[in-house]
């Protein structure tokens, strides 16, 4: 069999550059973000300091980070594949973006929207886009180093929020399946580290950061925070930034099912009344067995009641599901269990269910407990099967359902 290394597939870039006279070359302006289109196929969007943030090159989609990561995204055989580009593939992707935009200002065949802008604001990012350097991209992943930790993972939902660290790992950081913070000391900030975090975090991102659309609390379970300190941080949160339908829809945050049990509905409520939005818990299963081998603290029932006292507060919830857990032998039980408890939980529309399909692929410490208890494991297809046994059991004659979707993190990049 031939193996193919698709990490190397790059965009054409001499062909499109030697077409671009006889091109039909767009500007676009938008509230926070400037688009450069060439005959429709390829795109190249910027922040308002003039940074790459977006690109769709030759089939090849480019995402940036706050930083200097790239990720290029494309399919192959039907397969949705993701790289992070080496050095010179970011040197080549930005000469090409230099190139274009060099064209693209000096003769666009169409501009859009341009009338929001006035002429010296236009003329601006011009020369912002036009004169960034390799170098002015390398900066910002030196900065982005001194404010940010690594960032994990977020909800799908929440890759276009504003990261504000106010821990640092996981307390517990025991789960069986969870690699995400092996190495790292939980460690919840002083509020006067936090406060100096988000100004730097402002005076970073200038006038880019109207492209961020809520402020999420990092790391996995910043909400074991005490309820005084929570409080404090929302307040000075909402006196730095604006919450409504233009700027920041609000505050999110992940929360745990084995820390809240001190937290009442009084608690959440203070957190509701500071825009606070919605908690994303990690569930899993409805299964105390699954729970097991999954080595995480707490049981269902505690996750239930968290959610509920959430919800009575007016706090949202995003409940993560994992699906191809258990092994075969409690394959019908997590099925049963986590659709039983998941059907107690008060959600409504503005809920989210999250199905997280789980491939065990060198996760060895949840291989061991399958092996020790002799418990033969899922397939991905087991996962998938599982995802929709579960979806067919939930709210039955329900009015108001909770939206459900796929935990997708293949193409995260903060
Ligand atoms: S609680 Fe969450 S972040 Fe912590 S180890 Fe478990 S899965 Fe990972």
């Amino acid at each position: 069999m031939i193996v193919q290394n698709f990490n190397f597939k790059s965009p054409d870039y001499s062909k499109i550059l030697s077409k671009l006279q006889e091109s039909k070359v767009q500007l676009n302006f938008k509230r926070n973000s400037i688009s450069v289109s060439i005959n429709i196929f390829t795109v190249l969007t910027f922040d308002l300091r003039g940074f790459l943030i977006y690109g769709i090159v030759d089939g090849i989609t480019f995402k940036r980070g706050l930083g200097n990561r790239f990720l290029k995204l494309f399919r192959e055989n039907g397969e949705k594949l993701r790289f992070d580009l080496t050095k010179s593939e970011k040197s080549n992707l930005l000469e090409f973006v230099k190139e274009v935009t060099n064209f693209a200002f000096k003769k666009p065949t169409e501009t859009n929207n341009h009338e929001s802008f006035t002429e010296i604001e236009l003329k601006e990012f011009e020369q912002k886009i036009i004169s960034k350097k390799i170098s002015d991209y390398d900066s910002l992943q030196e900065t982005y180093d001194a404010i940010y930790s690594p960032i994990m993972i977020l909800p799908p939902d929440q890759y276009l929020a504003l990261v504000v660290q106010m821990t640092i790992g996981c307390s517990y950081n025991k789960c069986s399946f969870c690699s995400f913070y092996k190495d790292v000391k939980f460690q919840l900030k002083p509020f006067e580290e936090v406060r100096n975090h988000t100004l730097a975090l402002k005076n970073f991102l200038g006038n880019s950061i109207g492209l961020r659309k809520s402020i999420f609390l990092g790391d996995a379970n910043s909400l074991l925070a005490p309820t005084p300190y929570l409080v404090k941080l929302l307040d000075f949160l909402n006196k730095e930034f604006k919450f409504d339908k233009k700027k920041f829809n609000g505050i999110y945050a992940f929360i745990d099912n084995f820390t809240q049990n001190l937290k009442t509905v009084e608690d959440y409520q203070e957190l509701e009344r500071r825009n606070f939005k919605r908690a994303y818990i990690g569930f899993e299963t409805g299964s105390q067995n699954v729970l097991r081998l999954l080595n995480k603290p707490g049981t269902p029932q505690i996750a239930k009641d968290v959610v509920n006292r959430l919800k009575e507060s007016g706090i949202s919830v995003g409940v993560i599901l994992m699906t191809g857990v258990g092994g075969k032998k409690y394959f019908s039980e997590h099925v049963e269990e986590s659709a039983k408890v998941i059907n107690e939980m008060n959600l409504d529309k503005n809920d989210i269910i999250y199905f997280s399909e789980f491939v065990s692929y060198g996760i060895q410490n949840y291989l061991d407990l399958l092996k020790e208890e002799k418990i033969e494991d899922n397939s991905p297809e087991d996962a998938k099967i599982q995802t929709e046994e579960i979806k067919s059991r939930l709210f039955p004659n329900w009015q108001e359902k909770p939206r459900m979707t796929k935990y997708e993190i293949k193409e995260f990049i903060y």
